[in-house]
């Protein structure tokens, strides 16, 4: 599980490492985003939430990554991004991962100074089809706006004004910091300086997790 702030690269970093190691990239935000585009129901009620930079409920939440997660082969590993966020999810997680016999390997935390955090967001733009993450100052696609990996339109994300991320880093503060100490008294977290490039930053990850 990689736990961290909006913009400490919890998506770049899970994407890369499910990719080398074949692990599954388990993403709420990108889930509720695939809804969003697909106008599901459940899209429709997210967007109310992630367009405010407030979090979906956990009852929502948790059912969506419950039935997410049951349908991922029980031998093939896993890679938390963006979930859980409150206690409330962590307890729901247990529970599930009881429910499918599994079990956390580890918890990862990215640490990044605030004023690097916005920095980053305002550089920051998403493919809008497979979510892959940009910066267009450091890492930006090969050609401007279409996604090296799939071809999608690279934009920036609508929760990514000024006045969302500052809500969405409260919310940060006071909903989802608690589970550092949460996993912390349990013996599994690793924080890692999350700070530097996206290589440096991937060695440190990887090195928490062996
Ligand atoms: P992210 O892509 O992780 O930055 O998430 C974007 C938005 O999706 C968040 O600001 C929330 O509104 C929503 N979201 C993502 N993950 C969760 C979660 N675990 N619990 C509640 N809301 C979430």
């Amino acid at each position: 599980m990689l736990l961290g702030p909006p913009g400490s690269g919890k998506g770049t970093q899970a994407a890369r490492i499910a990719a080398e190691r074949g692990w599954v990239h388990l993403a709420t935000g990108d889930l509720f985003r695939t809804h969003l585009r697909e106008q599901s129901e459940l899209g429709r009620l997210a967007k109310s939430y992630i367009d405010r930079g407030e979090l979906v409920p956990d009852a929502v939440t948790v059912d969506m990554v419950r039935q997410r997660l049951g349908a991922i082969a029980p031998a093939t590993r896993v890679v938390f991004d963006g979930f859980p966020r409150t206690t409330a999810q962590a307890d729901a997680l247990d529970a599930l991962l009881r429910e499918l016999g599994r079990s956390l390997a580890g918890v990862v935390l990215l640490e990044v100074p605030r004023d690097e955090l916005l920095a980053r967001i305002a550089k920051r733009a998403t493919c809008a089809n497979c979510q892959t993450v940009y910066n267009l100052a450091t890492n930006p696609p090969r050609r401007t706006r279409v996604c090296d990996r799939c071809g999608g339109a690279v934009t920036q994300r609508t929760d990514e004004s000024p006045e969302v991320v500052e809500r969405r880093l409260r919310v940060y503060d006071t909903e989802t910091r608690p589970l550092v100490d949460y996993y912390r008294a349990r013996g599994v977290l690793r924080a890692v300086d999350g700070s530097g490039t996206l290589a440096d930053v991937g060695r440190r990850v990887v090195g928490a997790f062996a």
